[in-house]
């Protein structure tokens, strides 16, 4: 019997219930002729990734694309084990050996480093955690930040960068009505930050933050949003590449940076300063951080027209006992599987795994996501991404790459329930969800989001069990 066929149905591991693992199973539940059933696992007991545990708490639009995921997930051909880790509960032997196919789609968790002195003090966080922690992810639940200080640095010049800003300076009451994790609108409610100042390493011109983001700061009236002339003004690189390439969003960028270098400061309370061609050299403190000595940069032509900071003499401290690295997320190994130690993602040609030093191909493994093309891109983004990847593993299914025997998905159910006897299904996230929403109408806040493992599965067991 073909697997893929009438009776014996191709069986699909999707590791990661972020967008990329959405969108490759939606493009295989959606293969007429071919007779699939997905299972996939997530390391926390909630689905949909950063879409859940990245994007910010005021942007509550972008994450109606759940809805899309959740008419995947009503497939009955469909399952979700959530609270499942690979490489703790299951690993890679094990997806081998009862899946005819897994698509790795676990993303970009880690933090890149600066590389600097001093950089890992305490006060100085991983800005992906802190989001993580402002998003209630029940991974980073239990970190704690001192807010106590007038003044944080967020190091990056990315839309990241600029969530963790606004969420460093938006008033309480509005962050109430958001679904931050109460435990930092607490936080940040009883904190003093006042200040933050935004690093970019490269000029204006060259910022990775978008127009609507920076918008939306500079619209604000209680928030001032600080931009010095001087490093508004364009290097004479950076005006012959506006000249020669129009690019509309960093255009856009410009005009509104020169609209906010011009306006000034009108001295209200909070404030965004936005610092160009500055670099953090080292951080300073003895038990923890007390400043940020940062130099000033100029741009040259790298390799490929490229333009690239390079580091003046000319240097400052700034003082503050809080700072955020936000300058970029990395993927991490897994174990079993090839990972590329440089690009930190996992090795494919259109999404099937390769082998890192041959090239070989490893039919029946493949990657989707921020972890097989990096962390770039916006939500839209891996939906073709994860589609090349599919179509990959269909065609490995067509040439006959795929054909074997696998255990059924009861004897699977056995070896996961065996493996962690806490985790979810797609009900149980249905009746958590709706037990989110239920708490957050009561405070005008579109849910409030369980924030502890133990807190989910209680209810959970309380309910009577799925
Ligand atoms: C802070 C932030 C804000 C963003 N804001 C926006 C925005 O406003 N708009 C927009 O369009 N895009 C935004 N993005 C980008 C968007 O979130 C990403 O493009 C997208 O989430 C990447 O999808 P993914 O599926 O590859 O990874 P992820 O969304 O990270 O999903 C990976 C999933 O894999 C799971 N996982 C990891 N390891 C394991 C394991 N070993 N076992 C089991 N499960 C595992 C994780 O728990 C997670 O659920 C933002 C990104 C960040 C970081």
């Amino acid at each position: 019997m073909p697997v893929g066929g009438p009776r014996t149905p191709l069986r699909v591991a999707i590791i990661g219930s972020g967008p990329s693992g959405f969108y490759s199973a939606e493009h295989l539940l959606s293969q007429d002729d071919v007779n699939v059933q997905v299972d996939m696992f997530d390391r926390v007991p909630t689905p949909f990734g950063l879409v859940r545990a990245g994007v910010a708490p005021d942007h509550q639009k972008i994450k109606s694309v759940t809805r899309v995921y959740e008419r995947t997930a009503a497939d009955d051909r469909f399952r979700f084990r959530g609270n499942v880790e690979v490489g703790r509960h299951i690993d890679h032997a094990d997806l081998m050996e009862y899946f005819h196919a897994v698509i790795y789609a676990v993303g970009a968790s880690a933090d890149r480093r600066m590389g600097i002195p001093h950089e890992y003090l305490p006060g100085s966080h991983s800005g992906p955690e802190f989001v993580a922690w402002y998003n209630a992810s029940p991974l980073d639940r239990a970190r704690t930040y001192d807010f106590s200080g007038f003044r944080a640095v967020v190091v990056g010049n990315g839309n990241v960068a600029m969530d963790i800003a606004r969420m460093l300076v938006l008033p309480a009451e509005e962050l109430a009505r958001t679904d931050m994790a109460r435990h930092a609108v607490t936080a940040l409610a009883e904190g003093s930050v006042r200040e933050v100042v935004m690093l970019g390493r490269r000029g204006p011109a060259q910022a990775a933050f978008t127009p609507k983001e920076l918008r939306e700061v500079a619209e604000r009236d209680d928030v001032d949003v600080i931009v010095h002339p001087d490093e508004v003004a364009l290097d004479p690189h950076s005006r012959h590449d506006a000249e020669q390439h129009p690019d509309r969003n960093r255009d856009q960028n410009l005009e509104i940076l020169r609209e906010l270098a011009a306006r000034g400061d009108r001295g209200r309370d909070r404030r965004i300063v936005m610092r160009f061609l500055a670099s953090p050299v080292s951080l300073h403190g003895t038990n923890h951080v007390e400043a940020v000595e940062v130099a000033r940069n100029e741009l040259y032509r790298g390799d490929r027209g490229a333009l690239r900071a390079r580091m003046t003499d000319d240097r400052e401290m700034i003082p503050t006992g809080l700072v955020f690295r936000a300058i970029g997320y990395q993927g991490v190994p897994i174990a079993g599987v090839p990972f590329d130690p440089l690009a930190a993602t996992i090795p494919n040609e259109a999404g099937r795994v390769i082998d890192l030093l041959d090239g070989s191909p490893r039919y029946g493994e493949y990657a989707a996501g921020w972890i097989k093309r990096g962390p770039t891109g916006i939500i839209g983004t891996n939906k073709p991404d994860a589609q090349e990847t599919v179509e990959t593993l269909l065609q490995d299914l067509r040439a006959g790459h795929l054909q074997r025997r696998v255990p059924s998905r009861r004897v699977l159910a056995r070896l996961v329930g065996e493996r962690q006897g806490d985790l979810t299904s797609w009900a149980d996230w249905q009746y958590l969800d709706g037990v989110e929403q239920e708490m957050g109408a009561e405070v005008d806040a579109p849910r409030i989001k369980f924030a502890r493992v133990e807190t989910m599965m209680r209810f959970l067991g309380e309910r009577g069990g799925s």
